[in-house]
């Protein structure tokens, strides 16, 4: 077999090999699980259980649409409930069940398959869009069937594959940290989604954005991915696995040169520090945090703690979270940004309607100030663990003064309630907001009057700015960080910090790559947060440079009025100073 080379968006750095497993587009997955003979009868009850349950449903949805949008659009859910009464179905299921001694579920899911399948292959279009009805109702009973949670973990996946998947969510990649997985690849996605921020924690490499990997590639195929350069090789010749080999151990040996600089400070050579700071999603992360010598935690990513569950986190089981996190990272502390959820992080505790922009619809301040309980369970649980270490909180996607005070608002209310009650919390909390709406960056000055920092979070403001979506692979060749609007936003967030005096962060991955964080440090930024991997790579370019060259690199970068060029210019400059 000859050798084939993908080029996608190179999302997580590092070099894999393996075999590959297929996700199925946006399937889910149900692994295979033996039953005893004597499990059998009870198993096909489960089964005819879950299938009632989901005729209840359809029933319930029929009555509703009928009453809100009249009979015509309900018809579609007859056809629904007459695949539920299929008698090959059903049948097939209750025999297969009992002929392979597996579970319900999975018998439903391969019988369900060939279902859908058939019904794609479909000469007549009307009856091969029905397709997508029989997966619907498929979900449907297999969420009676099983937990959800299940259905959306890679649990069933063994260890050492390369995934490739058409689309993977965020919440389908953080289930990834407990499993040994070499690397991911998908169809579609950006540098800057949430996916890729996931890879670069679990530290495997990541391309994205492939366009047709799930149909170029074949299970079990043995491919190379390169994360730097965004390349998949799928059945790579002898000599190119050889030259990834030499590739991979240049790597290791650069990166353990670095190792020598985790215990020094971030000091320019001509004595200017800059803070920095690792990003975390889980807490689980903590040991990858201390072992990169990260001064702290520059933005907890809170939502991931609401992820594949069905329920909401405790105020209890969040203080816990949050009390942990404080005391691994003490002395150093750690800036908890508040639930972010919305764009392309969904949970499952709480449905919110797919709108048809999700990255300018209900998302993070907006969803928690229409849901004050949950925001203030946060703010609860955020204020009691914040006399367990050195805690800053901070507001995702404020695009103003109003919504910054309706947030301050509920947030006062919490902390009388905790004081009525006589729970200590530190009084003095930071609040902080997260600058990353071009709103935010317009009122900055009255914004900085009223807030403890700003953390300016480029993967949104970067998106927001040139209207290009951080997760759509089609223009992903848009989304440019040196974009001369972008500078000059971060350049007036900083200004605007700096004149009111309050410290300026950024958070967005920008900060990782030490071309651009060059760039922030002659433009004056106070702090950098990064994904952990990154923090070395960039100290080291710290290290090498002065403040003086920074700032006049960063003086006639802005003088140039595109991003290439502004890229290319800073590129030139910096190469003079980093060691080779
Ligand atoms: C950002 O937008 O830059 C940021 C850090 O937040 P998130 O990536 O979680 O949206
Ligand atoms: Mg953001």
């Amino acid at each position: 077999m000859s050798e084939i080379v993908l080029k996608g968006i190179p999302a997580a750095p590092g070099i894999a090999y393996g075999p590959s497993f297929i996700l199925d587009k946006g399937e889910f997955i149900v692994p295979k699980r033996s039953i005893s003979s004597s499990e059998i009868d009870s198993e096909i009850a489960r089964f005819e259980e879950a299938v009632n349950k989901a005729r209840q449903e359809i029933h319930v949805l029929k009555a509703k649409i009928t009453q809100e949008m009249g009979a015509g659009q309900a018809q579609i859910f007859d056809a629904h409930l007459l695949v539920l009464q299929d008698t090959t179905l059903l049948g097939g299921v209750t025999t297969g069940i009992r002929e392979t001694q597996s579970s319900a579920e999975y018998v439903f899911f391969t019988v369900i398959k060939k279902f859908v399948e058939a019904f794609a292959k479909m000469p007549d279009e009307y009856l091969r869009e029905r397709a997508s009805d029989v997966e619907d109702i498929s979900k449907r009973v297999l969420r009676h069937l099983m937990d959800e949670s299940k259905l959306h973990d890679l649990d069933s996946l063994q260890d050492d594959l390369i995934i490739v998947a058409h689309d993977l969510s965020p919440s389908d990649a953080v289930s990834m940290f407990n499993k040994k997985i070499k690397g991911f690849l998908t169809d579609i996605g950006g540098r800057t989604s949430h996916t890729a921020i996931i890879a670069k924690s679990l530290g495997v490499p990541a391309v994205l954005g492939l366009k047709d990997a799930t149909l170029r590639i074949n299970n079990q195929d043995y491919i190379i991915i390169d994360g730097q350069k965004g390349l998949v090789i799928i059945n790579p010749s002898q000599a190119t696995k050889e030259l990834y080999i030499k590739e991979q151990n240049k790597i290791t040996a650069s990166l353990e040169k670095l190792d020598d600089l985790k215990n020094l400070p971030a000091q320019t050579l001509d004595g200017k520090n800059i803070s920095i700071l690792a990003n975390l999603e889980l807490p689980s992360e903590i040991p990858v945090v201390r072992k990169y010598g990260a001064e702290g935690v520059g933005l907890f990513r809170t939502e991931f703690l609401y992820m594949n569950r069905l329920d909401l986190p405790s105020e209890e089981e969040q203080y816990q979270a949050y009390s942990q996190v404080a005391q691994a990272v003490a002395p150093f502390g750690v800036t908890i940004r508040t639930l972010d959820i919305g764009g392309d992080k969904f949970i499952s505790s709480v449905q919110i309607p797919r709108d048809m922009t999700p990255f300018l619809g209900n998302r993070a301040i907006r969803f928690c100030l229409e849901r004050p309980d949950i925001f203030k369970t946060q703010m609860r649980a955020i204020l009691r663990a914040s006399v367990h270490g050195r805690i800053q909180m901070m507001y995702p996607m404020i695009s103003g003064l109003g919504e910054l005070r309706q947030a301050n608002a509920i947030l006062n209310q919490v902390k009388t309630s905790l004081k009525d009650e006589g729970i200590a919390f530190d009084e003095n909390l930071k609040v902080g907001i997260m600058i990353e709406v071009p709103a935010a960056v317009m009122t900055a000055e009255d914004l900085a009057r009223e807030t403890n920092f700003f953390s300016i979070g480029t993967n949104d403001l970067i998106q927001y700015t040139l209207a290009v979506d951080r997760v759509n692979e089609k223009t992903a060749h848009l989304y440019e960080p040196a974009h001369p609007a972008v500078l000059k936003m971060i350049q007036k967030t900083i200004d605007a910090g700096h004149n009111e005096g309050i410290h300026v962060s950024l958070c967005g991955e920008m900060a990782s790559d030490p071309l651009f964080a060059f760039l922030l440090l002659g433009m004056g930024i106070d702090e950098l947060s990064m994904s952990a991997a990154s923090i070395l790579t960039v100290k080291r370019m710290i290290r090498s440079v002065k403040l003086q060259d920074a700032q006049r690199t960063a003086y006639e970068a802005m003088q140039l009025v595109t991003g290439q060029e502004i890229e290319e210019f800073i590129d030139v400059k910096l190469r003079k100073f980093l060691p080779v």
